[in-house]
């Protein structure tokens, strides 16, 4: 008989990744297709007047957000409930299916069953999502200097996965032939094939994700597991309600960050290890600055795709091209080819002794942020008399913000796993989310704030809003960094040891 796996052997892979998380990278890169396919067609389709929802575009961007806030919310109570009763694995395989059944109601048929299935999304996205990266921390031992670096490649596969996912899905729903059944069907089938990926190789992950109850019986633990699948049921209808009255929203998440910020309290109060508790303030605090990165960032969903709609050429380094496609795929691409080389460079750093430590590497992903705002602004000055402008400077700024994530948010997702005792880490990556959720949420407030109230402004208006408004964000984005990188040897004490 084969010999089960330990964390050990796991823990001691030889050369620059462990095997795991190729097999990890590839479940991630199926589940975020299913993700980025469904959220690329989400407002599309709500706003489609004939096929879709026939709800006015104001409207769908509103449910768009309020969908994406909650999706990341979940993250949340996935990550608790993995920590408490499921353990990753098999959290990450109800969450999977429960994705899959979502995107099956919607495909059976879309108009009917839209809400149902979204509620079944955003339950199943809680569950999987927070877990599976905390799964690739665990492939790490303490201090092991390549922990950043599997976290770009993971990076790069969460990207792949969304590049393709909007783009197969955007293409089916929106195609004559095809329709919107089929790209929630097919989104339905990307994430089948995930589970599988994860069912083949869950074996080489030895103990990680395991329950943490396995010190009970077998049919208590099976009772408390069986709780939790049908707690997350029944909470369908409430979600449900919550996402079809938008209003509810507000007051989800004028709530669900307060509680989330009281349970972790407590959490931190009942760790009674100082030392621990030190780490999950610094975790905090990166949460907290990752709230505005995230703000700024996903502009790129709502004021950027107007600005891209509206003020730019349509063309890029000679070639004629959609500004529109460029908004919604240069990020991705730009993720893919330089998120791995990012990590090789931080390794060789790492070896040479002269890695950033964390705080640095978020005050940087700051400055990029600001950099790439400033560009945005900068644009302006590109414009012609009817107020349209370079799309090649645009990109550029693309570039530069995409280096701003390389900075913050694998290396986030990889501080977590550093800072979080075991019995949290989950709930800590789901806090790391829930912050993605504020920020969408603000993301919408200021883009409502940049663009104008008088939808028959001209479009050298509209640039002067856009341009001015990314200008505040440039500045407040150099602050934040600066503030960052002055209270780094605060932060960098409350971690000790962790870099
Ligand atoms: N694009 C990344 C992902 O989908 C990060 C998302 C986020 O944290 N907002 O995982």
């Amino acid at each position: 008989m084969e010999k089960e796996l330990t964390l050990e052997d796991i823990q001691n892979f030889k050369g620059k990744y462990p095997k795991q998380l190729w097999f990890l990278f590839l479940v991630e890169m199926w589940e975020r297709f299913c993700f980025y396919g469904m959220r690329g067609v989400l407002t599309i389709f709500m706003a489609d007047q004939i096929l879709g929802l026939s709800l006015p575009d104001k409207d769908a961007n509103l449910k768009y957000g309020a969908i994406q806030a909650f999706v990341y919310a979940f993250t949340f109570i996935g990550g608790i409930f993995a920590d408490k009763f499921l353990g990753f694995k098999k959290s990450l395989l109800f969450g999977g299916l429960v994705m899959i059944a979502g995107n099956i109601i919607i495909a059976v048929s879309p108009q009917e069953f839209f809400y149902l299935g979204i509620t079944l999304s955003i339950i199943g996205t809680g569950f999987f999502k927070p877990n599976i990266s905390s799964m690739v921390g665990e492939l790490y031992k303490e201090g092991d200097p390549r922990r950043d670096a599997g976290f770009g490649l993971f990076y790069s596969g969460i990207n792949i996965g969304a590049l393709l996912g909007g783009a197969v899905c955007v293409y089916l729903g929106t195609s004559k032939d095809y329709g919107w059944s089929y790209a929630f069907l097919s989104a339905a089938i990307v994430m089948a094939l995930g589970l599988i990926t994860f069912l083949l190789t869950r074996k080489s992950l030895g103990p990680i994700g395991n329950s943490p109850l396995l010190n009970l019986p077998a049919n208590k633990r099976l009772t408390k597991e069986i709780i939790v699948y049908v707690g997350a049921l029944l909470s369908i209808p409430l979600i449900f309600i919550m996402i079809k009255n938008t209003d509810y929203t507000d007051y989800f998440m004028y709530s669900i960050g307060p509680l989330a910020f009281l349970y972790f309290i407590y959490e931190t109060i009942k760790e009674n290890d100082a030392k621990a508790q030190k780490k999950l303030i610094a975790a905090f605090i990166f949460i907290l600055f990752s709230i505005i990165f995230w703000a700024f960032f996903e502009q790129s969903g709502g004021s950027l795709a107007l600005f891209a709609q509206d003020n730019l050429h349509h063309n890029l380094l000679s070639f004629e091209i959609n500004p529109n496609i460029v908004n919604n795929t240069s990020n991705s691409l730009f993720v893919i080819i330089f998120s791995p080389i990012l990590g090789l460079i931080w390794l060789a750093m790492a070896r040479k002794k002269i890695e950033p430590n964390t705080v640095i590497k978020f005050g940087i992903g700051f400055l990029f942020l600001a950099a790439a705002f400033y560009l945005f602004y900068y644009t302006k000055f590109f414009s012609d008399e009817t107020g349209k402008t370079s799309l090649n400077a645009f990109t550029l700024a693309y570039l530069v913000i995409t280096f701003g994530e390389l900075a913050l948010s694998p290396i986030g997702l990889s501080i977590m796993t550093k800072l979080s005792p075991k019995r949290l880490s989950g709930m800590m990556m789901g806090f790391w989310f829930l912050a993605s959720a504020y920020g969408q949420y603000a993301a919408g407030l200021l883009g409502a704030g940049m663009s104008s109230p008088d939808e028959n402004a001209t479009l050298v208006t509209k640039l002067e809003l856009y341009t001015d408004g990314y200008q505040q964000l440039a500045i407040y984005a150099l602050i934040a960094g600066i503030v960052l990188i002055a209270i780094s040897p605060l932060v960098r004490k409350l971690m000790q040891e962790v870099k």
